[in-house]
Parts: structure tokens; C-alpha cells; sequence
């Protein structure tokens, strides 16, 4: 199985900052993942590239961190609780199941008020003003609720390589996304189930 550290870094194939960030756990379902956002200074680096802060409030967020190191652990234990949430609920949707929805109401019920919008480097983003560690929560929350209350909902997919397990909103016409990226996963896959294929037919005619 291929490692490329840098497939989550910089590839963002899940098309909602949620399912980006329930993407950080590279080859999710499979026996050795690989955690993307270690701590939380790395993923105060994923909100940087993926853009769900502003780099002011990323700094500001860094200072906090590198002060309250404590503190920091415990927001990042915070996230990594929300991102398992995301994967059960993306899992529940994807099969059309019941979602169990009091983690997220729980946090709804702590959410500041949305913040005002602002544009940079072409794109919009929330204003947060980068004062508490919980911050860059909300963001992913937001997106959250946006996939629950849109038909986002119905679309949610499963990368099918084996152990990827990112997910994706399915965009394609009639449902018919196999991959995270076809590139990656899908040229990957490809080539595994030919050469397995291959492999067969030689066991085959060995006798
Ligand atoms: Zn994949």
C-alpha cells in the first residue's frame, strides 16, 4: 500500500470542509492509518491550506496554543472527537441509516453565533477572531449541519479502495463515484485488481 504524506496535505477530495476533515485520517479503514493532524499545530496547518480561518486568527490561535499547551491537547481531543462523530454519521447516511445526532446538537447548543463573512485570496471564509483554541471547531460544525440540511445528505460516499475510507459528497449525475480521486485511489485500484487478475490466470494455467 502506497504512503503519500502529502495526499492529505494538499488534496482535499471530499468537496466539504467536514468530509475534508474527516479525511484526516489517511487509510482510515485499514489496519495502519496514518494520522494527518497530530496535534494541534498540525491542524492548525489543515485550516490554513483547507482555509476555514484566516492566517490572522491562525497565528493568533498558534500564539494560545504554544502558551496553553494543555489547553491545546484538550481542543485537540475535542476535534478528533467531533471528526469519529463525522465518520459514524457519514457512515449512517451512506446507508441510509439513522443518524445519532445528540453529539452534534450538544455542540450546536455551544456554538457562538456565526460570524460575519470575509474574502481572501478568493474565497470566503468566517471571520473568527482567533481568541479561544475551541475556534476552528465551528467552522466544521457549520459544514456539518450544511451537509445534513442539504441534499448533500443523500450523496454522501465511501472511497471503495481498500482501507482509503474517505468520503466524498457524490456529485456525479447518477451516483457513480467509486473514488476519492480517481488519480489516486481509482488508478491505484486499478492497477492492484489487474494485477491480481493477472495473477490468478497465471496460478491457473500453472495448474
Ligand atoms: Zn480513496
Amino acid at each position: 500500500m502506497s504512503r503519500d504524506p502529502q495526499r492529505a496535505a494538499t488534496q482535499f477530495f471530499g468537496g466539504r470542509v467536514c468530509l475534508d476533515f474527516a479525511n484526516t485520517l489517511d487509510w482510515r479503514t485499514s489496519a495502519d492509518p496514518q494520522e494527518l493532524i497530530p496535534d494541534y499545530a498540525a491542524f492548525l496547518g489543515w485550516c490554513g491550506r483547507r482555509r476555514t480561518l484566516s492566517p490572522q486568527a491562525i497565528t493568533a490561535l498558534e500564539l494560545i496554543a504554544r502558551k496553553k499547551p494543555d489547553a491545546a491537547a484538550a481542543a485537540q481531543a475535542e476535534l478528533l472527537s467531533l471528526r469519529a462523530e463525522i465518520w459514524s454519521i457519514c457512515d449512517a447516511l451512506r446507508r441510509s441509516e439513522r443518524t445519532d445526532l445528540a453529539v452534534v446538537n450538544a455542540l450546536l447548543a455551544q456554538a457562538p453565533p456565526q460570524p460575519p463573512l470575509v474574502r481572501t485570496g478568493g474565497s470566503y471564509l468566517h471571520n473568527l477572531s482567533g481568541k479561544t483554541l475551541s475556534e476552528p471547531l465551528w467552522p466544521i460544525l457549520w459544514s456539518l449541519t450544511a451537509v445534513l440540511t442539504s441534499a448533500d445528505a443523500s450523496r454522501i460516499g465511501c472511497c471503495q479502495a481498500n482501507g482509503c475510507g474517505w468520503f466524498y459528497v457524490d456529485e456525479s449525475p447518477n451516483r457513480t463515484r467509486l473514488w476519492c480521486s480517481s488519480e489516486v485511489c481509482g488508478n491505484r485500484e486499478r492497477a492492484r485488481r489487474a494485477y491480481a487478475k493477472r495473477r490468478k490466470k497465471v496460478a491457473g494455467k500453472g495448474g
